[in-house]
């Protein structure tokens, strides 16, 4: 444990920080103590910090590369904390990976996927949340996804994690101090006092949970999967539910998406839909990888929606998918083409049965649309409304976890005031693993890794 361990003086990094491919600018960046080295290196000269100066990028033997903009920011006053130079070059991948070879001609190694950060993180420029924000703000699908990262990467939710460990921290000085005294000179009113400030601790502790939840939601959305036959209406119900939002399939790192069909959004959180159209038996071993890939992918599903048309009953193939399906899984029956009737002649709206849900509508005029969108939002955890969401992971959410089950065991021990101090202790080493202070190393790799080059 301890994440901030000094590492010596580290290498300089570099890399391309903008997309492969090409564009109207690419920018290469590097940092470490080599950044003046390299500038002198490539631009004949060390320009003034924070100043952009145009000039010619030259190879080793003093032949331009490109000519384009150098911005150089000194330790510490930069992102990583270190001497950073920013090279902004035309953005074609030729010129990028020759630019980037001088750097690395000139001292550099190439940077790991989230280096950057991570050296901000250890330089104390940011911290852990702020640092997996900055991840979250360039994998956002949606503008609300968008948003509330740049609220957590502008330290909204830290801030609160440290409203409630300055709470813990006061009260355990508190505590700390009784310890020496013999139990007689203790002052039963103080007593009383340690336990309303705990349960006013666990209080802020559950509003916080139940705010980072929904930017969990907001993050990582629901995976659904799709039942039905051909022609009962899947795709136009799809174009249907994601109204004028474009569908977007996000890739996230270490997964793959390819069964995913298609992603929507809906209030901006990402509902992932999994098409069953292609599990079939078959011969093919390319296609039978495949299916079982997407067999795995539907057992973790949080949601499933058996779409039947209107007036007709679901078929073999979409009973034996239902059977596989974990038990307790959610799942709505979506009548669709109710158009085809009069009111009458079936029913309208979302009807619920204890858990049995069924929702009627048609994709070709949008009539009880809304009640399948409420219904995904719904089991997604999500609720309408939910203003000023930062964004948060399921890793913070664990941690808010240990730290109330440290809590409530503090509950039970505020009159053994060596037990209630480890309790609170504990609780905030839990809190504290959120921002970073105390965090186990490989989770920090594990973290990092999963960022982008260059960032
Ligand atoms: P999929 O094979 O399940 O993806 O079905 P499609 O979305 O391709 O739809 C199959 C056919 O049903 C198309 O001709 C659609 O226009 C039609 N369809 C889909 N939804 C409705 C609906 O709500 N009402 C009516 N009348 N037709 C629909």
């Amino acid at each position: 444990m301890g994440a901030k361990v000094s590492r010596g003086t580290p290498d300089t990094i570099a890399a391309i920080a903008t997309p492969a491919g090409r564009g109207g600018i690419g920018v290469i960046r590097v940092s470490g103590s080599l950044a003046k080295h390299i500038m002198l290196g490539i631009l004949g000269s060390t320009p003034e910090p924070r100043q952009a100066t145009f000039g010619a990028f030259q190879d080793g033997a003093g032949a331009a590369i490109d000519q384009g903009i150098a911005l150089h920011f000194s330790a510490p006053h930069s992102y990583t904390g270190e001497d950073i130079l920013e090279l902004q070059g035309h953005g074609g991948p030729a010129v990028m990976a020759r630019l980037l070879r001088r750097c690395l001609e000139l001292g550099c190694r190439l940077a790991r996927p989230g280096e950057f950060t991570e050296r901000a993180f250890l330089n104390d420029k940011l911290d852990l949340a702020q640092a997996e924000s900055v991840a979250d703000l360039i994998e956002a699908g949606s503008e609300e996804a968008a948003r509330s990262a740049a609220r957590t990467l502008t330290g909204e939710f830290s801030k609160r994690v440290h409203q409630l460990t300055d709470a813990l921290t006061a009260l355990r000085m508190h505590v700390e101090a009784c310890i020496d005294f013999p139990e007689e000179e203790i002052d039963p009113a103080d007593r009383a006092a340690q336990q309303i400030k705990l349960e006013q601790i666990r209080v802020l502790r559950a509003d916080l949970a139940r705010e980072a939840r929904q930017g969990v939601v907001l993050r990582d959305g629901l995976t659904v999967v799709l039942i039905g036959r051909p022609n009962v209406g899947k795709s136009s119900l799809l174009n249907c539910l994601a109204g004028d939002e474009v569908a977007i399939v996000t890739p996230v790192a270490g997964t793959t998406r390819d069964h995913v069909r298609a992603t929507i959004h809906l209030e901006g959180v990402p509902i992932h839909l999994i098409d069953t159209a292609g599990l079939r038996d078959t011969d093919d071993p390319v296609e039978k990888i495949g299916i079982a890939r997407t067999w795995a992918t539907i057992e973790r599903a949080g949601a499933a929606l058996l779409i039947a048309e209107a007036g007709e009953m679901a078929g073999r193939s979409e009973a034996e998918i239902l059977q596989r399906l974990p038990a307790n899984l959610p799942s709505a029956w979506v009548y669709n083409k109710i158009d085809l009737y009069r009111p009458s002649g079936v029913s309208r709206g979302t009807l619920r049965s204890g858990r049995d849900v069924s929702v009627f509508v048609s994709a070709l005029t949008g009539e009880g649309i809304d009640g399948l969108r409420a219904w995904l939002l719904e089991t997604a955890g999500w609720h309408p409304g939910s203003e000023g969401v930062f964004l948060a992971r399921e890793r913070h959410m664990m941690a808010l976890a240990t730290a109330e089950s440290h809590l409530e065991s503090a509950s039970t021990t505020v009159a053994q005031y060596e037990l209630f101090a480890e309790d609170l202790r504990l609780a905030q080493m839990a809190l504290t693993s959120i921002t970073g202070q105390f965090t186990p190393d490989d989770l920090l790799g594990e973290i990092f890794s999963r960022f982008c080059i260059g960032k």
